[in-house]
């Protein structure tokens, strides 16, 4: 059975002036059976975010991390630096392909990296609007998952935990979202990559989340697309209302697959 996940992409937002209170109460309001949480704050407010959830059963989580695992990276942080800090990590997010000039061969060294250190990962993927306008969205997202995942230890990645995000670019941080046929459609084509790929049942165990300017007006629909596992979350993960909105909406899709108890 697939875990049913709302993660929370803070991006460069909050200072650890404020990280704790807000990842405190999005915890509060999020407590819904069946539901995997997790909050990834700014590297700089990992420590205090994770103070901040002593008790409460959320993860937290990273939005990136280097593929060495030492050296001369000035400005960087290692798996080693996230030990205590972080046991989820974003991988491949399209703001770091685009501004980072993040490839889908190094995001699979990040994975690896992530793996060998107990690291949870996100795998983002996702197309770009001229791709879906040319209907090659699905040839661009199996060709992203190829270039992270191919030769790689599908089992290993399983048992780390590996969830893909399809997160299609135009739909973050834009106010549009993909329909929830459409966000279904990738899901089911993602694993079809991922059977190419030689993954076998690993394939159907893989969590997909979808991510691109949910909010909780728009979450549900896209929830109640069976192979849909949640939600990647950025501007609206840092509004306590949405998240909790959010939350109980990923509760009813968790009782409604029998994950609630
Ligand atoms: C994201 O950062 O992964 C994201 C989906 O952002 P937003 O929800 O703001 O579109």
């Amino acid at each position: 059975m697939r875990p049913i996940v709302i993660a929370a992409n803070w991006k460069m937002n909050t200072t650890p002036a404020d990280a704790g209170d807000l990842a405190r109460t999005i915890a509060s309001r999020t407590r819904v059976a069946g539901v995997t949480r997790v909050i990834c704050p700014p590297y700089v407010s990992l420590a205090t975010v994770r103070d901040a959830l002593v008790g409460e059963d959320v993860a937290v989580g990273a939005q990136n991390v280097h593929h060495e695992p030492a050296g001369a990276y000035t400005g960087e942080v290692s798996t080693a630096m996230l030990a205590g800090l972080a046991t989820w990590v974003i991988l491949g997010h399209s703001e770091r392909r685009a501004y980072f000039g993040e490839t889908d061969a190094l995001i699979g060294k990040k994975l690896d990296r992530a793996v060998a250190a107990g690291l949870r990962p996100i795998l983002c993927v996702g197309e770009v609007l001229a791709d879906r306008e040319a209907g090659r969205e699905i040839a661009v997202v199996d060709a992203q998952l190829r270039g992270a995942l191919d030769g790689r230890d599908a089992a290993a990645l399983a048992a780390a935990g590996i969830v893909i995000a399809y997160e299609p670019v135009w739909a973050i941080g834009t106010g549009r979202t993909a329909s929830a046929a459409d966000a279904a459609a990738m899901a089911d084509a993602i694993r079809a990559s991922l059977v190419a790929l030689g993954w076998g049942s690993v394939a159907e165990a893989t969590p997909v989340l979808y991510g691109g300017s949910v909010t909780a007006a728009n979450v549900g629909d896209i929830l109640g697309q069976p192979s849909v596992d949640g939600a990647l979350i950025g501007g609206a993960s840092l509004k306590p209302d949405e998240m909790a909105a959010i939350a109980a909406s990923a509760g009813i899709t968790a009782a409604a697959r029998g994950l609630a108890s």
